[in-house]
């Protein structure tokens, strides 16, 4: 279905590629709460090419490869207007999680949620910047401040941030520890960069963490496991550790021993997608060969519940991307 012609300020993309995340699973599935008009869209994270532009939109012409903000951000409040577009406090919603999003051949999109791709940049590969690439830019560096030379662990490292993870932290010189379901993924993991694997299917991780830091615990854990690392990543940390967070696949209630939290000093912090920013960083580190997402599976359109199934059951090893 053709959309009608982009408005004043929009500008109608073709989607070339949809990355898959974890939200697609729910959002494909429907989550309780979650308020939304059904028949929806989902696709979450993608790339594109511009087709045509509306009125009063300078800086894009037909052809331009491009990604899309992954949240309908209001662009007028105090968030929007000074750069922290993830804090936006009157969001229409999560693209293909509250509203339409990306898996779809034409959509028109507010000029001001497109950021351009640079030259060299694969569609394929573009896609997996506006969420895999961006969140965990946004959680190590703006939200964990992680440091060159600093320790950190990558929970599920064989997932598509967890891929991302281990690269970023590795581009600045950081020692990585990840943890991963099988020895395969170990092995693939130590090949991406990470200095150490650890099967918590076979080792507690955080027993086997401790031994490796001579059982000092790493400056930052990077989570997104929820419930069923939440205990270990805890006992993880160094004394004044951090901890990032971005979500729970696993479940979402933990509990905390507080005497352990401020007794070590350790810092917990929460992380929820990105800002505009995050994502054309992300791109220049791909364009230049800095980081590079790792495919695990490039399907069609039409197998897309095929992909979401593959990824519910953490067979992955990075990214799934759907093209259209
Ligand atoms: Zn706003």
């Amino acid at each position: 279905m053709r959309p009608t012609p982009p408005g004043a300020g929009e500008v109608q993309i073709a989607v070339k590629a949809v990355a898959l995340n974890h939200i697609d699973v729910w959002g494909f599935r429907g989550m309780a709460f979650a308020k939304r008009k059904l028949p929806l869209v989902i696709g979450a994270e993608a790339s594109g090419e511009i087709v045509s532009v509306g009125p009063n939109v300078s800086g894009f012409k037909p052809g331009d490869p491009v990604v899309m903000y992954g949240a309908m951000t209001c662009g007028t409040c105090k968030a929007c207007r000074e750069g922290r577009d993830n804090l936006c406090e009157n969001v229409a919603g999560i693209m293909g999680f509250h509203i339409d999003g990306f898996a779809r051949e034409r959509l028109n999109m507010p000029a001001r949620l497109v950021i351009p791709v640079p030259k060299g940049v694969a569609m394929r590969d573009a896609a997996c910047a506006p969420i895999a690439f961006s969140t965990v830019e946004h959680m190590l560096f703006d939200n964990a401040k992680l440091q060159p030379g600093e320790s950190i662990l990558v929970h599920a490292g064989g997932s598509g941030i967890g891929t991302a993870a281990i690269q970023l932290a590795k581009s600045i010189g950081c020692t990585v520890y990840t943890t991963v379901g099988n020895d395969e993924k170990a092995q693939k993991a130590l090949e991406l960069g990470a200095d150490h694997a650890i099967n918590y299917q076979t080792d507690r991780f955080e027993g086997r963490l401790r031994k490796l830091t001579r059982k000092q615990g790493v400056d930052v854990v990077f989570e997104h496991v929820g419930v069923d690392t939440w205990e270990g990543s805890m006992f993880s940390m160094k004394i004044g550790g951090r901890l990032v967070t971005c979500g729970s696949t696993t479940g979402i209630k933990a509990s905390i021993n507080l005497f352990q939290l401020f007794q070590r000093q350790l810092r917990l912090i929460g992380s929820f997608g990105c800002n505009m920013r995050n994502i054309a960083t992300s791109l220049e580190k791909l364009a230049c060969g800095k980081v590079r997402p790792i495919v695990d599976l490039e399907i069609p359109l039409e197998e897309i519940d095929r992909g979401l199934e593959r990824l519910e059951n953490r067979q992955v090893f990075g990214k799934i991307i759907v093209t259209l």
